[in-house]
């Protein structure tokens, strides 16, 4: 059955690179005729259109040549060897321009020659391009639901997870309450001749990176059961009607490989709150009414669990949380210091890494870090070690790995005018003058105006505490860190420009949330107003949205007011930054603090 199916794998993907092949002779056939046809073109001197009718007025012109279909025209101008060539902007309105111009007997030759064969076959072949894309997209879309319904839910399947519980650092309060359902897997009549059900569904919130998908895997390995795996995007990205059919073939699958662990990723995909309206959402709703309909439908005696991870728990329906389907639900978080250290130690052990590099002092300067951006951090590293010719991996490799994974690559090549650099550097410097004296915002470790992926510059903070709780005060204050790039610019160049947007994004949602979840609007008070139907909105009132608008913009102007304020009071910081910057690119954290000495 497996090499059956391996099989029509092969014969797919051959058909597939065919198609892609005969594609790109096509293109590059095309592409060779037309420069073929532009080639000796170009070699003619060429006459501008305006040049063209004034000799037409003037009577200059003895013969002209045209090309059904083409705009180019050969002109003979009197008293003239070469030939030369002119475009025209169309050729009706050419005709019509030629019709006037000649009325007063100023005649030329006038030929009309039918199309050459090479353009003939060239312009065949540009017409049938659709068709040919429009066969292989549906071949391809024949292909994938064959292979949708065949292969791919049982890809992993008969593979046995190798992740154990230690590959998994950090998190060992989550480890101890997961390794229940290692052992209800290894040996679910223990449990069920107590009386006790056996749970079903399981349900992990974190964000993405937070190793999610390995804890999953680890209770798979560890209880030594299949682990099947689907992600919620999968469902949905296909084709209408196969969602649901997908969900029944892997619990199919699932029942028959029972005891096993069912791992469905970004549950949100599917698991959204239903709504009654039509299109693409009905189609989830089918899709996740058959999800529930599935996890209702296996009993005791069938050990199948069902691990699934989410990022935007606020999103998924109510009906999933219910007793008998994902009953239990365990937070994933950010590691924090300890945690951090502990996933540097496991992905540092098969990287080369120089005697001089602390793992210790990474983990302190990478709070919020997630485990695969760290885990990403050490792979960057030996990357840049390797570039940089090192024999191991040393401190200033890890350096740039960490600025590589947070802001994107440096792009020192990239040329910017005088102007963007002085937008920048404005911008720049004014986050960090706003930052500093502001009590609640962290210090500065960093300000640049190299670019770095999209951003023009970037100003890096010293994060160096883990935080559980943020108070008013310093989201308060992270709103006028934020718009102190805009504020900047507007004093300084009198203008603002589209570099605020990242920041202006980030302020929006700080202040929304301050006012819609985390209750810090006086006036409206501490209700949670996320993510709540219609109706459940006008319990508050007949304008309530309207109110938590004004809220929002109130925060945001207060905000935007307060860093003006900080930058007109230290505008000679912040010349003094700027200016900096456009000399030097970058200043470290001691420069920085120099300058307010
Ligand atoms: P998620 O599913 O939550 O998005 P993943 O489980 O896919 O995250 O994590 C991606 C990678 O990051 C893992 O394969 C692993 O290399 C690394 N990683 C994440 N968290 C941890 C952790 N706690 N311990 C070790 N490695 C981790
Ligand atoms: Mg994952
Ligand atoms: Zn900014």
């Amino acid at each position: 059955m497996k090499n059956d199916e391996n099989k029509k794998n092969n014969k797919a993907k051959k058909i597939l690179v065919g198609l892609i092949v005969i594609l790109a002779i096509l293109i590059l056939s095309i592409i060779l005729l037309s420069v073929y046809m532009n080639k000796d073109k170009k070699e003619e001197t060429e006459l501008a259109y305006t040049d063209l009718i004034k000799e037409i007025s003037n009577g200059n012109i003895e013969k002209i040549e045209m090309t059904v279909g083409s705009t180019t025209l050969k002109v003979k101008v009197k008293d003239q060897e070469e030939e030369k060539t002119s475009i025209v902007p169309s050729t009706e309105a050419f005709m019509e321009m030629i019709q006037q111009k000649t009325e007063d007997g100023k005649e030329f030759e006038l030929i009309q020659k039918p199309r050459s064969v090479i353009s003939q076959i060239a312009t065949t072949l540009v017409n049938l391009l659709p068709t040919f894309i429009m066969l292989a997209l549906f071949i391809m879309i024949f292909k994938m639901q064959g292979l949708g319904e065949k292969g791919k839910v049982y890809e992993d399947t008969e593979r046995k997870s190798k992740v154990r519980f230690d590959d998994v650092a950090g998190l060992d309060e989550e480890k101890e309450e997961l390794i229940e359902i290692v052992d209800f897997l290894k040996t679910p009549e223990k449990f069920t001749k107590m009386g006790a059900k056996i749970p079903k569904g399981v349900l992990l919130y974190g964000k993405p990176g937070t190793g999610k998908t390995l804890i999953a895997k680890a209770i798979a390995g560890e209880a030594n059961v299949p682990f099947i795996s689907m992600s919620g995007s999968e469902f949905v990205e296909m084709f209408v009607g196969l969602g649901a059919s997908r969900v029944r073939k892997l619990f199919d699958k699932a029942r028959k490989l029972a005891p096993c662990i069912v791992f469905i990723d970004e549950i949100d995909a599917i698991g959204s709150r239903r709504t009654s309206s039509t299109g693409a959402e009905s189609e989830n709703n089918q899709t996740l009414n058959q999800l529930l309909v599935e996890m209702d439908g296996f009993g005791s005696e069938e050990t199948i669990i069902v691990l699934a991870a989410t990022n935007r728990p606020e999103m998924l329906d109510k009906a999933l949380l219910r007793p008998g389907r994902f009953d239990r639900q365990v937070t994933i978080p950010i590691p924090d210091i300890k945690g951090r250290l502990e996933i540097l130690k496991i992905h540092a052990k098969d990287k080369k890494l120089a005697d001089e590099v602390n793992l210790e002092s990474i983990a302190e300067d990478t709070a919020g870090f997630t485990g695969a951006e760290l885990s990403n951090i050490l792979n960057e590293s030996a990357i840049i070690a390797t570039i940089n010719k090192h024999d191991e991996i040393e401190n200033d490799d890890i350096e740039e790995a960490v600025k590589k994974v947070t802001v994107g690559l440096e792009k020192k090549a990239r040329v910017i005018s005088d102007k963007d650099k002085k937008l920048t550097a404005y911008h720049e410097a004014g986050h960090a003058v706003v930052s500093r004296y502001l009590e609640t915002q962290a210090n500065i470790k960093e300000v640049s105006i190299i670019p770095r992926g999209v951003a023009g510059g970037y100003t890096m903070y010293k994060t160096d505490e883990d935080k559980y709780y943020v108070s008013k005060t310093e989201m308060q204050e992270k709103l006028i860190a934020l718009l102190g790039g805009r504020a900047a610019e507007q004093l300084v160049l009198n203008d603002i420009s589209t570099g605020a947007s990242n920041d202006i994004e980030v302020a929006t949602k700080i202040a929304r949330d301050m006012v819609t979840k985390y209750g810090m609007s006086d006036s409206l008070g501490p209700i949670d107003f996320q993510g709540k139907e219609p109706y459940e909105m006008q319990l508050f009132g007949e304008n309530i949205g309207d109110k938590i608008g004004l809220e929002v913009k109130a925060l945001i102007d207060i905000a935007y007011q307060g860093a003006q304020q900080i930058l007109t009071e230290h505008r000679d910081k912040l010349d003094t930054i700027a200016l900096t910057l456009l000399e030097r690119e970058k200043i470290n954290e001691e420069e920085f603090n120099r300058i307010f000495e």
